[in-house]
């Protein structure tokens, strides 16, 4: 059986990414942290289309939670490894960096980079023991250009951004991958509060992006058709920046 791991995988992109991963052959651990109903969801829909998939609860920022819940999975699953994960989760809270309080501050950085951090450092050794592996960090626009009002999550997903390219000269001698994907704005439950028809106008697709374009991407880089492609960070942005 080959396993993928998708962090936040019951809502949004990450939802997307475990059906078109599912879609590839893959036996899908769906992990989520609040959202049980729409993980369970994801699950069923996967095992009506003929798939296989576990769920996985365990909050990303807390190492405690990740490596207990990690070590148990593998406890009961010895005929495979997680060979694709995908570090998904990622929560916004906007504000001025003169408003924002350090809670803020640190709730955004404990999920993107410290997540990515607490999940990769444990399933990576298996990648490097059956040399391949492929890592695929869900980041931003945000952490590659900035956005005004999001310091806290421009600076969690530049970090993850450092990391995948440090992270990927490490492992590339061993057929493990590891790549970041840059989405612009997609319609998902983090957007919702935007104003859209503002954002469109900057937007030279004219629109935003789907989950489902973003998951087509992610399936190419869990593929063994980019196995040269490693230490990249993919924009996915109707245009938006170049
Ligand atoms: P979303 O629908 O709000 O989904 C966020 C996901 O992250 C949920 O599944 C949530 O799971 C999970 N999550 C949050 N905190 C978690 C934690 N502590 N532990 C485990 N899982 C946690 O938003 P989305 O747009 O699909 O976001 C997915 C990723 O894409 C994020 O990394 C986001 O930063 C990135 N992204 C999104 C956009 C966009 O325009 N939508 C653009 C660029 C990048 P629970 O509900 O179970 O907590």
């Amino acid at each position: 059986m080959k396993y993928a791991l998708v962090t936040g995988g019951g809502k949004g992109i990450g939802r997307a990414v475990c059906l078109k991963l599912a879609e590839l052959g893959y036996s899908i651990v769906i992990n989520y942290n609040s959202s049980e109903q729409a993980a369970q969801e994801v699950l069923e829909t996967i095992v009506a289309g003929g798939g296989s998939a576990s769920l996985l609860r365990f909050d990303v920022s807390d190492n405690m939670q990740v490596s207990e819940a990690l070590k148990k999975w593998r406890e009961e699953n010895n005929d495979g490894y997680i060979e694709v994960l995908v570090n998904n989760a990622g929560v916004r809270d906007d504000n001025l960096m003169l408003w924002m309080e350090p809670e803020s501050w640190h709730k955004v950085i404990g999920v993107s980079l410290d997540g990515m951090f607490h999940v990769t450092r444990l399933l990576i050794k298996d990648m490097l023991v059956k040399r391949y592996g492929r890592v695929i960090n869900i980041v931003s626009l945000s952490g590659i250009k900035g956005l005004p009002g999001q310091t806290n999550y421009s600076a969690a997903k530049g970090g993850v951004i450092a990391a995948t390219k440090a992270l990927a000269q490490e492992v590339a001698k061993k057929g493990v991958t590891v790549n970041a994907v840059a989405p612009g704005f997609i319609n998902t439950d983090m957007t919702k509060d935007l104003d859209q028809v503002t954002l469109k106008q900057q937007i030279p697709a004219g629109r935003f992006g789907t989950p489902e374009e973003v998951a087509s991407l992610v399936g190419f880089l869990a593929s063994g058709d980019s196995s040269y492609i490693t230490g990249e960070v993919i924009s996915i942005n109707g245009g938006l920046y170049t």
